[in-house]
């Protein structure tokens, strides 16, 4: 007779549970309520795609095992929410509810248990990224680009998570390092050369009738204007291929004849300049006038300079849609929740956006792409296992010394549908072109993941 009681009572209280409680536990991750769940549920475990634990509660402290690693990626839910653990806020507090569970709570008073959270991370080649990144400020992302999944995503200097609240005074005053802000998505930056990508995109969708080329003696004159080659060198006759291989500045500002600025213009808002990002992760927009500037800054915009500014995840995306023949796949970290018994609860699912560029254009972005590496100005990361594509940047800005990009894509050969697609920046690292370090360096681990 006790064992029926009890067993009614349990029915009673699942039946309230449902009717009840769930309702109070769907709400929007802003809303307030939730908050308070957090001292009745404990939070779910967040872990990278090959079940490494990123973070975990364990006697109601939220722990990060690898400390400033992950501060911008998984985030923090210990000063506020930030990062994975605000855009997964409610999986991870979804009580997983079982027979067990809510007899534990029933009767017991025992916590429930929130859903676990699997991201899309690749622990070991976040890791290269920090590695990569050591000392020098800077990001890093890496993105499937057949999928959009975010392999990486890094920004230097960072914080430790773990001990946020006691540094947090300090943290947002230091103005310096700036470590709260994710590079990736927050940074804005001058494209310098990477920017290059645009212009030649321009030129392949225009059919010339003859090919243009342009004898490059190392400056070129426009009107009032003298634009120079890196160090003056002069690269003679070039064509679009040799021009972007060798990064060739008189090449692309000689293009402005052909490709008019509006035209340019048009084509940069196409690829999502000024634009909203299509990703669940928030990134500033990249931003870009030509049109209306003086005619300097028209000019200098052909190479990257004038006031354009990108963001390291938009041309991360940029690259991946090259690479995944102009399909762009949207960037995504949340891969699926489960319960603790394992079953898949929520399953984030690749999106996709119509295409952006035509198949044949982008075959010849990759081919251009690849040849600076086998043959330009990349020539330093160059390997036999992989095959590398990208751009090199040296970007100009007004108040420090030169930035460092490397751009671009990889892949074991003949296996095209595994690329990652990633975005490498190094603040002041314009002297000896760092960036070709760092993703020489993201290139040895994934090659470590293509065994
Ligand atoms: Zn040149």
């Amino acid at each position: 007779m006790a064992f029926i009681l009890f067993f009614v009572g349990m029915i009673a209280y699942l039946a309230y549970f449902t009717s009840f409680e769930r309702k109070k536990i769907s709400v929007h991750p802003s809303n307030r309520r939730l908050d308070h769940l957090e001292s009745e549920i404990v939070r779910g475990t967040i872990y990278d795609t090959n079940g490494v634990v990123l973070a975990i509660t364990e006697n109601d402290q939220r722990k990060y095992p690898f400390g400033s690693l992950y501060a911008h990626s998984v985030g923090y839910a210990n000063q506020g929410k930030n990062g994975a653990e605000a855009l997964v806020n409610t999986e991870l507090l979804y009580p997983d509810y079982t027979l067990k569970s809510i007899f534990e709570n029933a009767f017991f008073e025992e916590p429930f248990m929130g859903r676990d959270v699997v991201l899309t991370i690749e622990h070991t080649l976040q890791q290269s990224a920090e590695e990569g990144l050591k000392n020098k400020k800077g990001a890093v992302v890496i993105l499937e680009a057949s999928t959009g999944k975010i392999f990486a995503m890094y920004s230097n200097p960072t914080f430790n998570p773990n001990n946020l609240s006691s540094n947090w005074e300090y943290l947002i005053k230091d103005d310096v390092n700036s470590p709260l802000v994710n590079r990736v998505t927050q940074g804005l930056y001058p494209p310098g050369s990477i920017f290059k990508i645009l212009p030649s995109i321009a030129y392949l969708q225009n059919e010339f009738k003859e090919p243009f080329t342009h004898v490059c003696e190392g400056s070129i004159t426009k009107g009032e204007h003298t634009i120079r080659c890196f160090n003056g060198t002069a690269h003679g006759e070039v064509d679009l291929k040799a021009a972007f291989e060798k990064s060739c500045n008189t090449y692309f500002i000689a293009l402005e004849e052909y490709i008019s600025p509006q035209s340019l213009q048009n084509l940069a808002e196409k690829l999502l300049f000024n634009k909203t990002l299509p990703t669940e992760i928030e990134t500033s927009k990249s931003r870009l006038s030509i049109k209306g500037e003086d005619s300097f800054n028209v000019l200098a915009s052909y190479m990257g300079q004038g006031k354009t500014l990108v963001s390291p995840m938009h041309m991360a995306m940029l690259s991946s849609l090259i690479i995944n023949d102009g399909v762009l796949m949207e960037p995504y970290i949340f891969d699926y929740s489960m319960s603790k018994k394992g079953s898949i609860r929520l399953k984030n699912l690749p999106s996709y956006h119509s295409a952006y560029l035509q198949e044949e254009i982008t075959t010849q972005m990759q081919q251009m792409m690849i040849g600076v590496v086998e043959k330009g100005t990349a020539t330093a990361i160059k390997r036999s296992d992989i095959i590398i594509g990208g751009k090199t940047g040296t970007a100009q800005n007004e108040t420090s010394e030169d930035h460092s990009w490397f751009v671009g894509f990889a892949y074991p050969e003949n296996r095209k549908e595994e690329a990652i697609a990633f975005a490498v920046i190094v603040e002041n690292g314009g002297k000896g072109a760092q960036a070709l370090n760092v993703t020489r360096t993201i290139i040895d681990a994934y090659a470590k993941t293509k065994k």
